[in-house]
């Protein structure tokens, strides 16, 4: 049999003190012992009562948290029994939303990420904010074991009361941020919490799809490896509010210094991806802590001087109309794609193609006749 990961590799001995999820933590084929519910099952919990429109909203109304972890899932569903209830659900939140701070924040695999957004979560509960977490989940990262190794992400964040984490899987090509994730930081809001980290991996769209949800937008970076190697294309310094040069720390120290450097001198040739907000780039060790509270004070700033401007209320004007035509387009994209007519002609279409025997303009040009007189019979 494979060797397990994670929890299952533990044996069977249990600890006095170890607490009633570890009593549950049963191994494959062991029945928990009597009066001991299995944590694990109840979680996936196939057979759980589906909650009411009303019990989803007063859950998520109170902060509570398993209740919140609940709505999410439902809005996150595809399942298009779901669909309605949970916009039913989004619709009585959306009063409840609006008031806090959104973040996002990028990275190629390893720059530091999850450091940082721990580093920063503690100081912002520190302060007295509740914050919210939407992570990518490293368990289903094409990069677990190389870089992220066995160790859990957020260990320290993930205890603490007044912070909520969800973990969205880094495989497939948004890392780690869903279709569904501008609907989950809605969910969250209206359970009460202040500022919402958003965290991607560096890949494809997904620092333009993360960028389209967020007020402020974070790039981070380390020092001493050149943009090429870290993946960086150009585009995403334009859109960034600020660089973090992160590991600037031990050795690195000089390395950093002239990347700030670098990097502020390139940022000086680019429009400001807020206008009348100077991006600039601030050195941090996430390891250390050193800088963290730092880019924190740079944030707040940013903060109250969109909120106070009517940025803010502008960029999120325009967020919203975009939010509504990605969602009309997902919609159609779907539909089109499932009406019978197209599916059975795309393998067609494929191969007419890839051997140079059809027309692109003439394959959509087919493809679209299909839909519409399917759609016209109907
Ligand atoms: P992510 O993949 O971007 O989330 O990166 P992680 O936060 O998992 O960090 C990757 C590795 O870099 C880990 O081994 C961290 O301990 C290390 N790391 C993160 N931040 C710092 C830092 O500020 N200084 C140093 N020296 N190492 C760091």
């Amino acid at each position: 049999m494979a060797k397990k990961r994670g929890r299952e590799q533990k044996p069977e001995w249990v600890p006095p003190a170890g607490g009633r999820e570890f009593a549950t933590r049963v191994r494959p084929g062991m029945e928990p012992p009597a009066g001991v519910k299995n944590l694990r099952e109840e979680k996936r919990g196939p057979r759980r009562r589906p909650l009411s429109v009303a019990e989803h909203v007063r859950g998520v109304l109170q902060g509570d948290r398993s209740l919140l972890a609940r709505t999410i899932t439902l809005v996150e569903s595809n399942a298009p029994a779901h669909f309605r209830k949970a916009q039913t659900v989004l619709k009585r939140l959306l009063p409840h939303t609006g008031r806090s701070f959104r973040v996002g924040v990028t990275g190629v695999p390893g720059a530091g990420k999850s450091t940082y957004i721990e580093a920063l979560g503690c100081h912002l509960l520190e302060s007295g904010f509740k914050v919210a977490v939407l992570t990518v989940d490293p368990s289903s990262s094409v990069t677990r074991g190389s870089i992220l190794g066995d160790k859990t992400r957020m260990d320290k964040l993930s205890r603490q009361p007044d912070c909520f984490i969800r973990p969205s899987p880094a495989a497939g090509t948004l890392g780690g941020v869903t279709r569904k994730s501008r609907e989950t930081i809605r969910v969250c809001e209206a359970a009460g919490f202040d500022i919402i980290l958003i965290e991607t991996v560096g890949v494809g769209q997904s620092e333009i799809t993360v960028r389209s949800m967020v007020d402020f937008f974070l790039l981070l970076l380390i020092p001493g490896a050149g943009d090429e190697l870290q993946g960086i294309k150009r585009g995403v310094v334009e859109i960034a509010d600020a660089v973090l040069i992160n590991k600037a720390d031990g050795d690195n120290r000089a390395r950093a210094r002239r990347a700030q450097d670098e990097y502020a001198a390139a940022l000086k040739t680019m429009a400001p991806a807020t206008p009348g907000w100077e991006t600039r780039v601030h050195l941090c060790s996430a390891l250390t802590g050193a800088g963290v509270a730092e880019t924190w004070t740079m944030m707040r700033r940013f903060w109250e001087w969109v909120d106070g401007s009517g940025h803010l209320e502008e960029r999120r004007r325009r967020q919203n109309l975009e939010w509504t035509f990605a969602m009309v387009e997902e919609y159609l994209t779907g539909r089109f794609y499932a009406h019978p007519g197209v599916d059975k002609r795309v393998p067609e279409i494929r191969r007419g193609i890839s051997q140079g025997k059809m027309l692109p303009t003439e394959a959509a040009e087919m493809l679209l006749e299909v839909f519409f007189a399917g759609d016209a019979e109907s």
